[in-house]
């Protein structure tokens, strides 16, 4: 019989109702309008918002602008101390927040508790960053001269975020761009408007919460676009925004970036990945069994940083790949909300056919498909949960060179270590990487010049499930930018060299003479 959704879709609506009502978002604002919100964890509806015109959303672009003009004023630690007021507002907030994202998104509960953590982690990361805005003193070649660079606001911040992570994406971006001193604007994924109703609303009670004592945030320091890729243009095309940074996929990043370089605006852009492992000979296998399995199938396939290709030497394939395959079959899909499941459901129909397509076309490939299939749930006729799928193949072609957001794996074999670094940079796109070996000469290899051109490269990790702490962003059709920390930061400000002369003469650089 058809596992059951312990919750209906009536009981998940009344929740997702209590849970925003706790996170001090207005009524009216989830239950009137044109844009249907559905949770996949049975495909029903759970609240309804307004999305606005083009018109009107240039107004709000506009009214940012005006309030960066202000926040620019504020000294970098005082936008930190607000930042840190979110973050309280945060942890106060996580697991309402959490639980909202599992029922929006279809995350299993811990998935959506880490999103929020993650949320709360950039805030700390960004409250330390506020103090941290450090510019050079460059040696000049004229005396009694000071050479130096100084760091300043932007302007307003746009971000475009995708569906699979509704806030933490968000956060990475708005929290660095606050205490550089910018405006927000935000168009969050047309599948995803409760979870940004939710931050926002915890966003204006920090900035009471800052002004009661005493602090200085504009009005509209911070806005929320509900719309499709029609609002999401309005803001790429906005000259008031300096600043667009772009997550979603790379057919989204082929349009809006060459939009942004017609106008000179900066483009921070997240896209999608085609992420792969090698599991070498001397790899410990349980250990990779573990991590090539959270990788895989954790958050459904559904992360831009999934594991999709997985190169396995062929003296371990024999005894590596079947044990993943019964881990394949064996692993628990169905309701995120239940404890013991591992796999919740796909966003929508849209990306199960997707998948199916992927499938099919691997099958004419040549490819063994194991699992895919979608599972019934009781309760749960308009949801998509699928069984992760496994496929062996002998070539890397077809499907495996683009990235399908859903649970496939494609397994191949390998003999020759350089052989396997070509095929693993031989797709389009660049985001994560790892390989999974105890060979400290194939380690070092994988990480140098000549070993993965990925902009994330792990080692005994699996390439999925990142800190904040690092630069987060990937190349070729990943599209090059990077978020969150290291010093991503300066994206989100201008540099201004400048030079000081202290003394009474004017020499001009390079021993140019100019005497008038
Ligand atoms: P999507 O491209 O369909 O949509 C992403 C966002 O872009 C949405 O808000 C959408 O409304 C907007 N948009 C789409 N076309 C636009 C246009 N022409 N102009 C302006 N805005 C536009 O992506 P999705 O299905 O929500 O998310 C899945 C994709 O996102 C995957 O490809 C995944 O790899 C990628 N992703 C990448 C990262 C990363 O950091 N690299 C992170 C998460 C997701």
């Amino acid at each position: 019989s058809a596992p059951q959704t312990h919750t209906a879709n009536a009981d998940l609506a009344g929740e997702v109702d209590r849970l925003l009502a706790e996170l001090g978002v207005k009524r009216s604002d989830y239950t009137e309008g044109a844009l249907m919100v559905r949770t996949p964890i049975t495909g029903g509806i759970i609240g309804r918002v307004a999305e606005i015109g083009a018109t009107e959303a240039s107004g709000v672009i506009d009214q940012a602008h005006a309030a960066y003009l202000g926040w620019r004023l504020v000294p970098p630690p005082k936008r930190g101390e607000f930042v840190r007021l979110f973050g309280e507002e945060l942890r106060t907030s996580k697991e309402a927040l959490g639980r909202l994202v599992s029922i929006e998104v279809g995350k299993i509960v811990s998935e959506g508790l880490g999103e929020v953590q993650e949320m709360i982690d950039i805030c700390d990361f960004a409250v330390g960053l506020s103090r941290q805005l450090y510019g050079l003193t460059i040696a000049t070649e004229r005396g009694e001269h000071r050479m130096m660079e100084s760091w300043h606001p932007l302007g307003v911040t746009g971000i475009i975020s995708a569906f699979n992570f509704p806030v933490a994406v968000w956060a990475w971006n708005a929290a660095l761009a606050l205490v550089c001193g910018n405006s927000l604007v935000w168009k969050p994924s047309e599948k995803t408007p409760l979870t940004a109703l939710a931050t926002h609303a915890l966003f204006e009670r920090a900035v009471n919460r800052f002004n009661e004592a005493g602090g200085d945030a504009p009005q509209g320091l911070a806005a929320v676009l509900f719309g499709g890729r029609e609002i999401g243009e309005v803001l790429v095309d906005h000259a008031k925004v300096p600043l667009v940074s772009a997550t979603g996929s790379t057919a989204m990043g082929r349009a809006v970036g060459p939009r942004l370089a017609s106008r000179f605006a900066r483009a921070l852009l997240e896209l999608g990945g085609n992420n792969a492992a090698i599991v070498a000979p001397t790899a410990d296998l349980d250990l990779t069994l573990r991590g090539v399995a959270f990788a895989a199938m954790g958050t459904a396939g559904q992360r831009c940083t999934t594991l999709r290709r997985l190169f396995v030497h062929e003296s371990i394939y024999d005894s590596f790949v079947p044990r993943l395959k019964r881990a394949y079959a064996s692993v628990t899909v169905g309701s995120p909300l239940e404890g013991g499941n591992l796999v919740g459901p796909l966003i929508d129909g849209a990306a199960y056919h997707a998948m199916q397509r992927a499938l099919e076309a691997a099958s004419a490939a040549g490819g063994q498909v194991q699992g895919g299939e979608r599972i019934a749930i009781e309760g749960a006729a308009d949801a998509y949960y699928v069984r992760p799928a496994l496929v062996e193949i002998a070539a890397q072609t077809g499907p495996v060179e683009h990235e399908t957001f859903a649970p496939i794996l494609y397994v191949m074999k390998y003999r020759d270590f350089d052989a396997v670094l070509e095929l693993h940079n031989a797709v389009p796109q660049g985001l994560s990487s790892s390989i999974f070996t105890n060979d400290l000469r194939e380690a070092e290899t994988f990480l140098s010049a000549r070993g993965s051109d990925c902009g994330i490269a792990n080692v005994n990790i699996g390439p999925s499930g990142a800190e904040i702490g690092g630069a987060f962003g990937g190349e070729k059709e990943t599209g090059g930018g990077r978020e969150s920390g290291s010093d991503a930061w300066k994206t989100y400000m201008r540099r201004a060299t400048n030079t000081i002369n202290y003394g009474r003469t004017l020499p001009l650089a390079q021993g140019v003479k100019f005497d008038v």
